[in-house]
């Protein structure tokens, strides 16, 4: 029975899974940030500490499991924003030590890379076999890992500037869009054109990508436009949503199909919250069809941040019997994809 608890950005999360199998999963989003139009580290990091002890108390309850069903209690150590990995991190650790339960640090890419093994009870949720190649995209990484083995991952392409996800929110932010822009924009193409408009795309070496200059040609695009046209933006919004998403996507998929080919690998998974995008998620199962892939998509709730996908790789961990002692920090940035050290 582990409880995962996750405060690695601007969600507070547990969860509660016995092995594979989800009992509980609560996650309490931090509007607060919404009217800045980005994450405030140090709101984050406020509302993670009023958060923390009512989520984990929801969790327990919701599992109907008590802290004394507990075997281990996982924790994202990072990476992650430091005032908001702190108080997940402390936290964890006062209950472990006040309850006598072991401790178990997770990475939190580790984390969105296994919540394709969360079991749901009742559902039947199909897992790759390794080894698998996973595109992971987040808000703050976007990279191709091939997955040996739960615990054995390797990343074989990354992001040389920008994150997708990243890409996403701050194209948005050029329109006038909210924060985060990503979700926004995936709704609006879903009425637009999507060959409308053409955007650059960038040309780097193996399977790493580029993400900054398609931002910058984008904002020098609007800008030209709107100087002809005031109101371009506006009177055009979906069009532009669609053909920008379009134009993420392709890039996407175009290095993760060489990876495909070049490894012989024929499972593919997607995951971060950028695989919640519906043209990714449609783009991916096209060319899974068209080259005989498995194809994984995870359930929407697990795309984004949440402690399930936290407890599930704890649960990993505790079974090779790698835990943490008290003296483990929080890390703000961890480059390989192995556990914290
Ligand atoms: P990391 O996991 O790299 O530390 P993070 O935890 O902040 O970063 P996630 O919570 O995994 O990132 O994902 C958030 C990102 O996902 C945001 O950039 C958001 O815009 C994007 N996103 C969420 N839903 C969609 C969608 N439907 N289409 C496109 N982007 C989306
Ligand atoms: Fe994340």
């Amino acid at each position: 029975m582990i409880l995962g608890i996750e405060s690695s950005c601007d969600d507070t999360s547990a969860a509660v899974l016995c092995g594979t199998e989800m009992l509980s999963n609560v996650i309490a989003s931090q509007a607060v940030h919404m009217q800045y139009g980005g994450v405030i580290p140090e709101l984050a990091s406020r509302a993670h500490q009023q958060n923390i002890v009512p989520v984990v108390d929801t969790a327990l309850k919701n599992a109907s499991v008590g802290v004394s069903d507990l075997d281990a209690i996982a924790f994202t150590r990072g990476p992650g924003l430091l005032g908001s990995l702190l108080v997940g991190v402390s936290f964890s650790k006062g209950l472990a030590v006040a309850n006598n339960i072991p401790l178990v640090e997770v990475n939190h890419l580790q984390g969105h890379i296994l919540s394709h093994f969360i079991d749901i009870p009742g559902e039947t949720v199909p897992h790759p076999s390794f080894p698998f190649l996973c595109l992971l995209v987040s808000g703050g990484h976007t990279q191709i890992v091939k997955v040996t083995a739960p615990l054995e991952m390797e990343i074989v392409g990354t992001t040389i500037d920008d994150a997708a996800g990243e890409a996403f929110d701050k194209c948005a932010k050029v329109m006038g869009l909210p924060y985060p822009g990503g979700p926004v924009i995936d709704r609006l193409a879903a009425q637009g054109d999507a060959e409308r408009f053409r955007f650059a795309k960038p040309s780097v070496p193996g399977f790493d990508y580029s993400f900054s200059g398609l931002k910058t040609s984008f904002l020098y695009f609007l800008r030209d436009r709107v100087k002809e046209e005031p109101g371009f933006i506006e009177a055009n919004i979906n069009d532009l949503c669609a053909s920008l998403q379009k134009t993420v996507v392709d890039i996407l998929l175009g290095k993760l199909v060489r990876a495909a080919r070049e490894f012989r690998i024929r499972d593919i998974a997607i995951a971060g919250g950028v695989s919640a995008n519906s043209g990714l998620r449609k783009g991916v199962t096209a060319e899974g069809e068209r080259r005989g892939w498995r194809t994984f998509l995870p359930p929407l709730k697990f795309t984004t941040d949440n402690a399930a996908m936290i407890a599930v790789t704890g649960y990993f961990r505790y079974r090779q019997g790698e835990f943490s002692s008290l003296s483990v920090a929080p890390e703000a940035r961890i480059e390989n994809m192995l556990s914290g050290e």
